[in-house]
């Protein structure tokens, strides 16, 4: 069964496509953002959907499945909305799964510190559907700001099962599991509390309710579809009539009642109120009400603190430079604590070689292959793994701790102002963060954008931040051809060198961000209100083992598994002879003037078109081909390799334009993908890679005229 948004406009993501087997349970979760909705997913699956401090982080709906005493559930996660009232797609994907996506049960995923929000959305879940458990989550949180909810009181006001969960510590689960199969198999009955609306309202359904009420034959809640009716809510209209196989508002039988029920509605119009703030306003009366009784604070100076905290990091003054000063940190400690583990590990892996090799001969495998089995494959591979993986198990989860602290959206919301001016949307800085960490994923990321005009500019200008592939190769060249000190001072000035080349990536962003608005995507910005959601403490043990295993060895995986290939495709161009050269060479000789315009050596040329599937692989490639063995050094320190590159003609220049050029040049393969995808188009995708790559030259040609110019090299 496939659902499909029906929206109006592009829509930003798809109902699921539900996979199960014959007697499994379909239960939605529900909730607003940023509840937890995710992590209770992931407690209950074992599964790894993204999580983190920051409303609107859950674009697509995953599902997978839970098993409880013997019986499968397959659990969906669907995007977190504050109302059913749809208005935005994901608030129409949720309300059309819970509708007609024949669920068995909705967990409706609240979070204890701001219970009277989430009960809004509970009050609305159980118009539509009885089946209903509510897991009142962040209990922890709650308990430190000193809230005690009575869960036995919500459940008595509510009229269905209420769970209190920490999900962060897997706290509530097997409770919420209990609840949720008594739920399914009829153990628990439940007698769902009903908003009581104002009384024209309530004449309204009343005169609606008794004609929908045959038609519908309990397949919709004749209350809710009445409201409904009233609202005239275009996009349901369409999914009613696929669902029920006419549509009601078009029923001959309810002409007249409806026409009534509107004249009782007019009364209410008379009074200057729509129906939607009236349904509105009397659903969050009801939600107060509720949680009155149920949630009693103590006096605690929490908010205070968060605000006093908030004041700092986005204050118009001081905002910006916490940002600076986290950056250059994170990027400092990156790079001082990937040192030691670095060199260790290519110790490790280049004296692994020689096993490797002495096997291979054991088991008599022909010279050729065994080189290129030893030299071209294994050292390749070797020397990713020692370069990259230290300086990414150590940044992504520093920002995944920046994530699930909450500190995300303050840097969209510090560079919203920045974005706007250039015509752009202020969410961009989140998919610009995440793109950082690889921008296949801030690509993909862009579906938080609702407009998609600026989701288009988000997703073109993606690729200026650099990607943890492009980290190592960047740090590397800082540390030889920049920074000649050692220790501390060294690791301080590399951090803030690295911080200005993203510094330039990040203008960059706003300037093309603002070119594009200006050109081919013209447009006023959209306005969006963007949530700060409250601090959070990180919950570092799980931070650390998920960053290091979902993200950094899934990154380092599609490293590898493109650079074995790569290592023994360059191996063989290396070591294949035509015309008294290498093929390797011949190609570098061929790009050789291109590249001098810019300040690269047709080797380095090269190493970027063959890095097209990843980033990574660029600087292997390179190495190798300057070996005049065609095989890649031996990794023992930069030192060496810094040699083997002044012995290649490096200068200061090639090294700064080899910064620019791997800062701006195409995306990688996985990315350029991903931009067809999401635009569906070949031409978006064209100008993807267009855009930084005419950035790269137009920087390069610039820098290398002005030295040559002015005999700087
Ligand atoms: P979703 O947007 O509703 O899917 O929310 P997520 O599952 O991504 O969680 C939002 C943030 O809250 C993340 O930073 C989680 O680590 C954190 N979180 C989730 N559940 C808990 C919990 O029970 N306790 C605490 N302290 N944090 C939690």
């Amino acid at each position: 069964m496939g659902l499909t948004a029906a929206s109006t406009g592009q829509s930003v993501a798809k109902g699921p496509d539900l996979k199960k087997l014959a007697g499994d349970k379909i239960i939605a979760l529900a909730g607003n953002p940023n509840v937890g909705k995710s992590t209770v997913y992931n407690a209950l699956t074992g599964m790894h959907q993204h999580t983190g401090n920051w409303p609107g982080k859950t674009v697509g709906s995953a599902q997978g499945v839970h098993t409880y005493k013997g019986k499968r559930y397959v659990l969906v996660d669907i995007p977190g909305v504050y109302s059913l009232m749809a208005h935005s797609v994901e608030e129409e994907i949720a309300r059309d799964f819970i509708c007609f996506g024949e669920t068995d049960a909705t967990v409706v995923v609240c979070d204890a510190t701001c219970l009277t929000r989430n009960i809004n959305l509970v009050l609305q879940t159980l118009e539509i559907t009885d089946k209903v458990v509510v897991c009142v989550n962040l209990m922890d949180e709650a308990k430190r700001r000193q809230l005690s909810i009575d869960c036995e009181a919500l459940s008595r006001s509510l009229g269905v099962p209420v769970v209190a969960t920490a999900a962060g510590k897997g706290e509530g689960m097997k409770a919420l599991s209990a609840a949720m199969q008594a739920l399914t198999e009829g153990k628990a009955k439940t007698s769902p509390r009903r908003v009581s609306y104002r009384p024209e309202i309530e004449s309204a359904i009343e005169l609606l309710v008794p004609h929908l009420a045959p038609l519908l034959q309990n397949r919709l809640n004749p209350r809710w579809v009445a409201l409904r009716l009233l609202e005239k809510e275009a996009g349901l209209e369409t999914a009613m009539t696929n669902y029920l196989g006419f549509s009601p508002a078009e029923h001959p039988s309810l002409y007249e009642p409806l026409a009534a029920a509107r004249e009782q509605l007019a009364l209410l119009e008379a009074d200057g109120l729509t129906l939607h703030d009236a349904l509105v306003s009397d659903i969050y009366v009801a939600a107060e009400d509720i949680c009155n009784n149920a949630v009693h604070a103590k006096q605690g100076d929490y908010n205070k603190k968060q605000l006093r905290i908030d004041r700092l990091l986005t204050n118009r003054l001081t905002g910006l430079p916490c940002m600076l000063l986290l950056l250059i940190a994170v990027l400092w400690i990156t790079i001082q604590g990937a040192n030691y583990p670095s060199s260790l590990l290519s110790d490790l892996l280049f004296g692994f070689e020689d096993k490797i090799s002495s096997a291979l001969s054991a088991i008599g495998t022909p010279a050729f292959l065994h080189d290129a089995l030893v030299f071209g494959v294994y050292r390749v591979l070797a020397w990713v793994v020692a370069v990259m993986l230290p300086p990414m198990a150590i940044f992504f989860p520093l920002f995944t701790l920046l994530e699930d602290l909450g500190y995300l959206p303050r840097i969209a919301f510090n560079l919203d102002h920045a974005f706007k001016r250039c015509n752009a949307c202020g969410k961009q800085a989140l998919t610009m963060c995440m793109g950082f960490g690889c921008n296949a994923a801030g690509v993909i990321g862009c579906r938080i954008i609702d407009s998609p005009r600026e989701r288009m500019i988000a997703i073109l200008t993606n690729s200026f931040v650099p990607c943890n592939g492009r980290f190592p190769t960047l740090i590397a060249i800082i540390t030889m051809f920049f920074v000649s000190t050692g220790g501390f001072l060294s690791s301080a000035l590399s951090a803030l060198l690295l911080g200005m080349v993203i510094l330039l990536g990040i203008f960059l962003t706003l300037v093309f961000s603002r070119l594009l608005s200006e050109t081919v995507l013209r447009g006023v910005p959209s306005s969006f209100t963007l949530e700060l959601p409250p601090y959070r403490r990180p919950q570092i043990g799980k931070v650390l083992v998920r960053s290091v295993l979902d993200r950094t060895l899934f990154v380092l995986g599609r490293a590898v598994s493109v650079a074995a290939p790569a290592g023994l495709a360059i191996y063989l161009m290396a070591n294949i002879t035509v015309s008294g050269g290498s093929l390797l060479a011949h190609c570098a000789d061929f790009l050789d003037p291109a590249a001098r315009f810019i300040g690269l050596d047709g080797v380095l040329l090269m190493a970027f078109i063959l890095g097209l599937p990843a980033n990574e692989i660029v600087m292997p490639i390179a190495i190798m081909a300057y070996m005049a063995s065609g095989t890649l050094t031996e990794f023992e320190n930069l030192e060496s390799l810094k040699l083997l590159l002044l012995q290649n003609d490096w200068t200061w220049l090639t090294a700064a334009c080899t910064m620019i050029f791997s800062l701006l040049h195409w995306p990688c393969s996985t990315t350029l993908i991903s931009i067809q995808k999401e635009t569906g188009s070949i031409k978006w995708t064209l100008l993807a890679f267009l855009l930084p790559t005419l950035a790269g030259v137009g920087l390069c040609f610039l820098l290398t005229s002005f030295a040559r110019l002015f005999s700087l090299v």
